[in-house]
């Protein structure tokens, strides 16, 4: 990462007793919390003992082990103290998201927040509405970038195991366990130092993965043989999950975390999506492999965005309706849509 990029932040974080908040976003992953919390932990550990990390809404609980999650503040559950803290700061960081809107509940408040907003991300097409924008789509994770910045701005001998732990568990998880995303020799010396500080990576990985209740593995096993559907002309699969699906499997926060990847084991998909059944709308993401951009499909169609090979969007409309309007746009996208769905480099 370029070290100019850390200079904003050297020269914002001039006083101690300032005031700080971190933002993640909604329904956070294991990156947001990650990264905001390696954040957290370097800002409280260097003496800026004012800073709050806030998540929108509650995070799954195989994110729950991450030291200092417990002192997160939560916008759904604790309101008022959200409002306060964001309505106070000095400094606001937004991690991992790149338009206001993906804060949801505590969006308004953080437009008219006073205090200066730092974003800093690794989604393509950051909007304008921050003072200041580190953003890097090459980065794996906003994980990846939180490490550059500690090392840019102090010596990398601030980075204690907790901070490590949160990092690497940001990278890991944005990166689908090393599988995407992180083609690039930087990710795996960033993953080497934090294992040389203290970071136990096979613990890691059991904390976050094997730690599924039966209800979840078995949820998982219904969405691979009673709710997969396989358009193979198209290369595309998808899951979908009603609202009595969920029901019937008692459905907890972060259940379906990762069951959209199912689709590309597929031979021959390339392009995979869930559909999920929310009391106000129909929540989707969509995965992809090499040149089909879902974030093009997520943001045209979809009322979302994210990344080229992982994003995410909304539809209000019935299961059913979203998924007839889903398949007839992959069905019938023009030659011409096709080829910036699927990057122009392809014959399609
Ligand atoms: P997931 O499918 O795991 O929820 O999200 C995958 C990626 O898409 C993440 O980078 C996430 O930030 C982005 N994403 C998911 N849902 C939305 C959405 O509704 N709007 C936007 N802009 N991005 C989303
Ligand atoms: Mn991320």
């Amino acid at each position: 990462m370029d070290k100019s990029l850390v200079k904003p932040i050297k020269k914002l974080l001039t006083d101690k007793s300032m005031k700080i908040v971190i933002v993640s976003h909604v329904n956070p992953d294991g990156d947001s919390i990650g990264s905001s919390l390696a954040l957290y932990h370097f800002l409280k550990n260097t003496g800026f003992s004012n800073t709050v990390a806030i998540s929108p809404n509650a995070f799954p609980s195989f994110l729950g082990w991450m030291p200092g999650s417990e002192n997160m503040i939560l916008g759904t559950k604790s309101s008022a103290l959200s409002s306060e803290k964001i309505k106070e700061a000095d400094l606001i960081f937004c991690l991992d998201f790149n338009d206001i809107e993906r804060t949801e509940n505590l969006s308004s408040r953080l437009s008219k927040a006073k205090g200066v907003k730092i974003l800093i991300d690794h989604h393509p097409d950051p909007r304008p509405h921050f003072d200041h924008v580190i953003s890097q789509i090459s980065a794996s994770s906003t994980a990846e970038m939180i490490y550059e910045i500690i090392t840019g701005l102090e010596s990398e001998k601030t980075i204690n195991t907790n901070i490590a732990e949160c990092l690497y568990a940001g990278i890991v998880t944005d990166t689908g366990s090393l599988s995407y995303g992180c083609n690039n020799p930087r990710t795996y010396e960033i993953i080497a130092h934090l294992m040389a500080l203290g970071v136990d990576g096979e613990k890691i990985h059991r904390l976050i993965y094997d730690t599924y209740s039966e209800q979840r593995m078995r949820l998982l096993g219904h969405c691979l043989s009673a709710n997969l559907v396989v358009l193979q002309e198209q290369s595309t699969a998808f899951i979908f999950l009603s609202a009595s699906d969920l029901k019937k499997f008692n459905y907890q926060e972060g259940d379906t975390e990762g069951v959209v990847n199912y689709g590309l084991s597929i031979k021959g998909i390339s392009l995979a999506a869930i559909f999920i059944e929310r009391k106000d709308n129909i929540k989707i993401s969509f995965r992809s492999e090499g040149n089909v951009d879902v974030n093009i499909l997520a943001r045209e169609y979809f009322n979302g965005g994210g990344h080229k090979n992982a994003a995410g969007g909304n539809f209000k409309d019935t299961l059913e309706n979203t998924i007839r309007y889903f398949e007839s746009i992959i069905r019938n996208l023009s030659r011409e849509e096709f080829r910036v769905l699927r990057g122009v480099a392809d014959n399609v």
